[in-house]
């Protein structure tokens, strides 16, 4: 607002001839650069005191003009610089997003994907986790597997990160790296933990309509540009449409326990049967195919990480076991009856 000003007291009135112009113009630019000391000059501020501001078409919409890269600076800094460590299946599925949304996306792993990176439009994949934080990225995503998580982030020299980075994780159990990531960050980070719940098979035609759950564990109050950072990272989400649903480490791993780990669970179970494709499937049975494909497509470690990383998971493991042992008993006790009447009694195989 304050260059606009200037911007308008120095601009003469178009009825003065044009060196008049230029000179008064010199005279002002002088007086706002404080060398003014001219009695020419003088007398153009004592005069300008009384004169109506006459403001050109051009001046005009110079105020605009910093309106307009204003806003795109705006824009430029809605872009985020996200560090995606552990760049696997999961990682690599997340950078496409975060790419086409204009994201500068960095990305780090224990193996050399280099080439991956490149073919998403990553800006760089660093081998060396030294390189990767000298970058200064406003987020670190960790997309490591469940299992790997407190050894990658001690593998990160945190001190060559900017003192307010924000670091969020994806991993699918939330308890575990809230803890890991509140005990292992520095005080002044930012964190934030978060679950998309579906994956590339489930995600590949979009995340619309799919559940992001996510808790703002840590998040500074000010300078209000931490908040608005933690808000851009969620509306990557929110414009792919995701159902954001807002809620505590503890509340995720008791749903998930009975949604997540039972899925998953009866998919690896089927997957022992070898179940095949016949020419008279059903639509449930297809379903079931389609579980254990879903299922076994993420790596064991994941599946493993659901059972060891949430304490929720022995128990449903539990009940599973306790429900199937009751069906078998169901079912072999009806049994039982119909067999000990075909022997003692006058029952009819064919009878109910
Ligand atoms: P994953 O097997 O859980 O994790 C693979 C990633 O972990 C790879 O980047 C791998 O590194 C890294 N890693 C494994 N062991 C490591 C070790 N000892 N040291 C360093 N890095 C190690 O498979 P994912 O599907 O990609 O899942 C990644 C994370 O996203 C997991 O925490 C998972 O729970 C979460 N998640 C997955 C899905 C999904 O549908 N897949 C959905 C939501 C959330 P390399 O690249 O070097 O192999």
């Amino acid at each position: 607002m304050q260059a606009a000003a200037a911007t308008a007291y120095a601009v003469p009135s178009p009825a003065r001839s044009g060196g008049d112009c230029r000179r008064r113009r010199r005279d002002e630019l002088g007086y706002f650069l404080g060398r003014s000391s001219s009695s020419r000059s003088l007398q153009w501020q004592r005069r300008r005191c009384r004169l109506p501001l006459p403001v050109l078409a051009l001046d005009a919409a110079q105020a605009f003009d910093y309106e307009a890269r204003a806003s795109s600076l705006m824009d430029q800094s809605a872009r985020l610089k996200i560090a995606v460590v552990g760049f696997g299946n999961f990682g690599q599925f997340l950078a496409r997003t975060f790419v086409k949304q204009g994201h500068t996306v960095l990305a780090h792993s224990r193996t050399d994907h280099s080439a991956i990176a490149r073919d998403i439009g990553c800006s760089d994949f660093f081998v060396d986790p030294h390189d990767l934080c000298e970058s200064h990225p406003d987020v670190v995503l960790f997309c490591t597997s469940i299992l790997s998580l407190r050894s990658v982030i001690a593998s990160l020299p945190l001190h060559r990160l900017r003192r307010s980075t924000l670091v969020a994780d994806v991993l699918s159990v939330k308890e575990f790296p809230r803890q890991a990531l509140l005990r292992a960050m520095p005080p002044d980070f930012d964190i934030l933990c978060t679950h998309p719940m579906f994956g590339p098979e489930s995600g590949r035609a979009g995340w619309a309509g799919l559940p992001f759950v996510f808790e703002r564990v840590r998040v500074a109050d000010s300078p209000p540009d931490r908040r608005l950072r933690c808000d851009r990272f969620l509306d990557i989400f929110r414009q792919e449409g995701c159902r954001m649903v807002e809620m505590s480490c503890a509340e995720h791993d008791r749903c998930a326990a009975e949604t997540q780990f039972v899925t998953h669970t009866v998919g690896r179970m089927l997957a022992k049967l070898e179940l095949e494709s016949r020419p008279i499937n059903t639509k449930g049975y297809e379903t079931l195919l389609q579980l254990v494909d879903n299922t076994c497509k993420d790596s064991f470690d994941l599946y493993n990480g659901l059972f060891m990383y949430n304490k929720n998971s022995t128990e449903l493991l539990d009940r599973m076991e306790v429900a199937f042992d009751s069906l078998r008993k169901e079912l072999f006790g009806r049994l039982h009856v119909i067999l000990r009447d075909q022997l003692f009694g006058d029952h009819h195989p064919d009878d109910p």
